[in-house]
């Protein structure tokens, strides 16, 4: 059995006692580095042999770990930190083992994204996870650029060498208005969590040293339903409940009024849904 496990992204004391359990029982560790996850897991008195498995070997590992796992062995995959494959090795192992109708597990725990989610105060019902952008600017802004009209709220993870130019280039993307959180070392000493408009929070990073080091995710609050000319899920709920008692412009504009959109994409939605107008 493949066990895949979320390992602390700072505060050790988030590794579950079923991660350490996991990790100490298994024949195996494929570790992302294990000059990293050594020593971690040393200090938690965890001796099964690792393995390192980083992009670069990550195809020639594979063999010899889907061996094992064919002969009965329990492995465990783990990167430096949070859970493996969310922007980090292990995808064709696991696809791999699914392939071949070997058993994988997951050992839920910690990953910065959601971590960061929980506690940003954006909203948390539709969410697009992004990873990193690409390091390029023009690559950067294209990027933003295309997901200028998304309602649900972004996800990107940043570098401190990149933090600053690619906020820069979020302002542009997105316009400096648009709220966004900037979450950085997330469970340790010196976490920050800042809820600002994307023009504030590139002020900070710029005014403040401090506040471009470490690891960072960005959220970015999605654009207004109505500016992407859409309707939320929400307003479409509501829509749909006073169009089985009122006439269209009647059961947009009460919608409107209760959810604070604009009534006129509520309108043609409800045409589109086929009320007596
Ligand atoms: N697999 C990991 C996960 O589940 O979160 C992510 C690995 S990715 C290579 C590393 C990036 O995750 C960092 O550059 C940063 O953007 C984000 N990250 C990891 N730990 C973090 C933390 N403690 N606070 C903020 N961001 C973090």
């Amino acid at each position: 059995m493949l066990y895949v496990v979320a390992t602390p992204i700072g505060n050790r004391g988030d590794l579950s006692p079923r991660a350490l359990e996991v990790l100490r029982g298994v024949d195996l560790i494929a570790a992302e580095d294990t000059r990293h996850s050594g020593p971690l897991l040393r200090d938690l008195g965890v001796r099964t042999p690792l393995r390192s498995m980083h992009e670069h070997n990550e195809r020639q590992l594979l063999e010899g770990l889907l061996q094992r796992l064919e002969q009965g062995q329990d492995l465990a995959l783990i990167s430096d930190a949070g859970t493996p494959l969310i922007s980090d090795p292990g995808f064709p192992l696991v696809r791999e083992c699914h392939r071949r109708g070997l058993r994988v597990a997951p050992v839920p725990g910690p990953s910065a994204a959601i971590c960061a989610l929980s506690a940003a105060g954006l909203p948390s019902d539709r969410f697009l996870f992004q990873g990193f952008p690409p390091r390029g600017s023009s690559a950067r802004r294209e990027l933003f650029g295309r997901l200028q009209g998304e309602t649900a709220t972004l996800i990107f993870y940043e570098s401190s060498h990149r933090i600053e130019s690619s906020l820069a280039d979020m302002v542009h993307g997105f316009g400096g208005q648009r709220p966004a959180v900037l979450a950085r070392e997330l469970t340790k000493r010196h976490e920050t969590i800042r809820l600002a408009t994307l023009e504030r929070l590139l002020q900070l990073v710029r005014a403040d040293a401090d506040q471009r080091r470490g690891e960072f995710v960005v959220l970015v609050a999605g654009a207004p339903a109505a500016a992407a000319g859409e309707v939320s899920p929400e307003a479409e709920r509501i829509l749909e409940i006073l169009l089985q008692e009122l006439p269209v412009k009647q059961a947009a504009a009460l919608t409107a009024r209760i959810t604070g959109e604009k009534k006129n994409p509520l309108y043609q939605r409800a045409l589109r849904k086929g009320g007596d107008e």
